[in-house]
């Protein structure tokens, strides 16, 4: 089959590489949509784990080959998707539900292959696939298995926004604007942050009540301005800055929570200064929260397959197999909005 694999920092390669076997708990997935997230670009950089030859791709969504004996909830046929969160289920974080926490990190595209390839062999696949509605496109699916639930989750199940309070979300990528229509829906008053007017213009049309150009301002005093001196209830980092960490934090009103969806660098030097005295003072909360346990998908795929969320004004381009690494190159010169989704695996 074909593959796009990462031999090195940086050496990636579409080649031919054999096809991954159907083990007994899992299944055989034909990939026809993965998403190019701003991870598989770490990854590609070395910024991460250095295993290598690594198929990345863990945004995976496509039609169902082969499925392996022990495997009850799925067929030969049904299209699915396959949520980032992997995991095993068997060690104490699995079995207290919270499986995107699971020792095991079955992440796809780290944790074995993933989906930059024609096909991909998905373990334990009755607690790592989910159906995909009909109505959805694998494109859409692709975008929800990783960075729409990111920002969904965050927002409803970390942060628990409520109606009526006000919401700054730094960085307007695909995790950044799932944040901005999912506390748009739930009745908040909603600030987008980005540095880029183009995606500051998908922001409005996912339900942002404000826009902040932080690159022609400070976006923490705008935010001031806006909501009267006081703040906001929640600020949302959805980058994975250092520097925008702290400006999250200095937005936020007294008893705010500060959600960090970005993860940093590596080592010190992703750490982020946060001052102590005004935390305490002002009895803020921080807050990670990482993709979704399986059982979360389900509330976020219902909502979308009845039209109350809207998946579509994130996915701003396609691309070929043999483009990925393009977009990585476009990605460290700041040139991509939205999401961009592979979805030919045959160019
Ligand atoms: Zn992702
Ligand atoms: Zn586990």
């Amino acid at each position: 089959m074909r593959a796009m694999v990462l031999e090195g920092v940086e050496d990636y390669n579409l080649r031919e590489v054999p096809k991954p076997e159907c083990q007994p708990h899992g299944i055989l997935l034909k990939v026809m949509a993965n998403g190019v997230c701003r991870s598989d670009w770490h990854k590609w950089h070395g910024h991460y784990s250095r295993n290598y030859p690594k198929i990345l791709g863990h945004e995976m969504c496509g039609i169902v080959e082969e499925v392996g004996e022990l495997v009850t909830r799925f067929k030969p046929g049904d299209r699915v998707m396959i949520p980032v969160s992997g995991s095993e289920g068997t060690c104490d974080m699995c079995k207290a539900g919270h499986g995107n926490l699971c020792e095991s990190y079955l992440v796809p595209g780290i944790g074995y292959d993933g989906g930059f390839a024609e096909y991909v062999a998905v373990p334990y696949a009755d607690r790592n696939a989910e159906y995909l509605p009909d109505n959805l496109s694998f494109e859409e699916g692709a975008i929800l298995s990783c960075r729409y639930i990111t920002g969904f989750k965050g927002i409803v199940e970390t942060a628990k926004v409520k109606i009526g309070e006000w919401v700054a979300i730094y960085g307007c990528g695909g995790v950044g604007l799932a944040a901005i229509q999912t506390a748009s829906k739930m009745g908040a008053f909603v600030i987008a942050v980005d540095i880029k007017d183009a995606a500051l213009e998908i922001a409005k049309k996912v339900g942002a009540d404000y826009i902040i150009n932080s690159s022609t301002c400070d976006p923490v005093e705008e935010i001031k301005k806006i909501t009267n001196g006081k703040g906001v209830d929640v600020a949302v980092e959805a980058l994975g800055n250092k520097q925008v960490v702290v400006q999250c934090f200095n937005s936020l009103a007294k008893l705010g929570r500060l959600l960090q969806l970005g993860v940093t660098q590596l080592g010190p030097e992703g750490d982020a200064s946060i001052p102590i005295n005004p935390l305490v003072q002002g009895e803020f909360q921080i807050l990670g929260s990482l993709s979704s346990p399986i059982q979360g998908f389900k509330p976020m795929l219902e909502l979308v397959a009845a039209g109350k969320l809207d998946v579509k004004p994130l996915l701003t381009e396609t691309c070929k197999l043999s483009e990925v690494e393009n977009i990585f190159k476009r990605m460290d010169e700041n040139d991509v909005v939205g999401a961009v989704v592979c979805n030919d695996f045959a160019n």
